[in-house]
């Protein structure tokens, strides 16, 4: 119970947390670093790390989280008697995290043996993350030649053929698909070459079309040299990512890596949603101030900004409610150049402010403060809309929470049916207010358009989820 009730807390502090940023600072590096801690010494308990930032999160933890066997005990005694379980002021030696009240609890608890690896391998990715090492899986490839096809069937062979330089550990995958997964997600799932396709039947036949209109733009025909010459005259693609929160702040260079993928495109990416960051100067925040970033406060009517960064890539953030700048987009979204992404948008959590008639919380996909009139503006485009989830959990409470949205249900078709995200984050992050709550950021991926003729049968859309006994 508590674990679910807490569990909307889990997206407000986006497992992408920004820390990861500070890292990627673009240095000269002249010559390697010295590592503050070396490879073979990864593993501390939180308490005793040598990260200020390391010691702060176990001091969080043991402020949120309670202690699981004290809860379980509780479960048992009537609700009257008002006890809290213990929050976790143990440390788990062989994990390092804070897990239980106290040592007996921890012994008592049989069931940590399921997650103690899972979060020592964790543990010792954010000290390795920390350490000081030079970090060569965030030295991402340049540009592509045009005879050298990228695949997108997984990560591995992502790496391979975008000719990455060192991916040899499980730990350097996890670093670099939690580096790259917004970016490759989109490419991944929107290329020619994607693994999602209608003879795996993840994709349907509407979806087939939608994704040929979008591909026309994307690629040249068949035959022509993909170059940078054959954008002319081919309109800008406009990603737009709603709900944005940290992807907003992913330096740009980490979001060339899409372009990469399409030598001839243009892409516009709008990052829209009230947590969407704005640019500061050098040093004060997560996004620097580009030299030319220019602010669009005028052209939209909200705080934002632009940045053309390179000739392929133009990024526009904008601290807004979508359905505020709607209008300036509603008459030019064109589903052969246009679409939109959500990463983990949360349509299946209760709305912290919406409510209905009976006082129950409403959906965030149906509430009027949240998505409610969003999604009917979307569908009316016809552009396809991408949504991504942290677990099979939270795709299906994502996929299920459309049928109970009065002007979505019914009124959309499938373009890719539910199920796992090749270009998912391998790195597991865990909840502050219970490590026992890991999660994946983009694991899964679906998507829908606005309906134009035939209903779909939707049985068997949870195939993907393991059977229930
Ligand atoms: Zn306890
Ligand atoms: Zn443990």
């Amino acid at each position: 119970m508590y674990a679910a009730r807490l569990l909307p807390a889990l997206r407000c502090r986006h497992p992408l947390s920004r820390s990861i940023f500070s890292f990627l600072k673009r240095s000269n590096h002249p010559k390697d670093p010295v590592p503050i801690v070396s490879e073979d010494n990864l593993f501390h308990p939180f308490s005793k790390s040598p990260f200020p930032a390391l010691r702060a999160r176990g001091e969080a933890i043991q402020r949120l989280a309670p202690c699981p066997v004290c809860a379980s005990t509780h479960a048992h005694t009537h609700a009257h008697t008002k006890a809290q379980p213990k929050a976790v002021k143990f440390e788990c030696p062989e994990c390092g995290w804070p897990t239980h009240c106290t040592d007996e609890h921890w012994k008592e608890d049989v069931e940590h043996q399921k997650y103690c690896a899972r979060l020592r391998e964790a543990n010792e990715d954010e000290h390795d993350l920390r350490s000081g090492r030079r970090m060569l899986e965030f030295e991402l490839p340049g540009p592509q030649g045009y005879e050298e096809a990228v695949s997108l069937a997984n990560w591995d062979v992502f790496w391979y053929t975008r000719g990455f330089a060192s991916m040899d550990t499980e730990r350097s995958r996890r670093h670099a698909s939690k580096l790259l997964t917004f970016p490759i997600t989109i490419g991944g799932t929107i290329h020619q070459h994607s693994g999602l396709t209608l003879s795996n039947q993840r994709l349907t036949p509407e979806g087939s079309r939608s994704l040929a209109a979008l591909r026309s733009t994307l690629h040249v025909p068949p035959g022509a040299p993909e170059t940078e010459e054959a954008t002319v005259g081919k309109p800008q693609v406009r990603i737009f990512i709603l709900g944005a929160r940290a992807e907003s702040s992913l330096p740009p260079h980490v979001w060339e890596q899409l372009c990469m993928l399409f030598p001839s495109t243009h892409f516009h990416l709008f990052f829209i949603g009230p947590q969407v960051s704005l640019p500061k100067p050098p040093g004060s925040g997560p996004i620097e101030r580009l030299r030319h970033t220019r602010s669009s406060l005028e052209r939209y009517g909200v705080p934002s900004y632009t940045v053309p960064y390179t000739p392929q890539l133009t990024i526009t953030g904008m601290q807004a409610n979508y359905a505020e700048v709607h209008a300036q987009f509603q008459h030019t979204l064109d589903p052969y150049s246009d679409m939109f992404f959500f990463f983990s948008p949360g349509f299946g959590f209760p709305s912290p402010d919406s409510f209905a008639e009976n006082g129950e919380p409403l959906l965030q996909i149906a509430s009027p403060t949240e998505w409610g009139p969003v999604l009917p503006m979307l569908l009316a485009s016809k552009c396809p809309i991408f949504v991504t989830g942290f677990s099979p959990t939270d795709v299906e409470r994502d996929v299920r929470s459309l049928s109970m949205a009065p002007e979505v249900s019914g009124e959309f078709e499938w373009v890719i049916t539910p199920g796992p995200n090749a270009f998912g984050s391998e790195k597991w992050e865990v909840a502050d207010f219970d490590p026992r709550v890991m999660v994946k950021t983009n694991w899964g991926i679906w998507a829908i358009r606005g309906k134009s003729r035939d209903v779909q049968e939707q049985n068997s859309l949870f195939s993907f989820l393991p059977q229930r006994s």
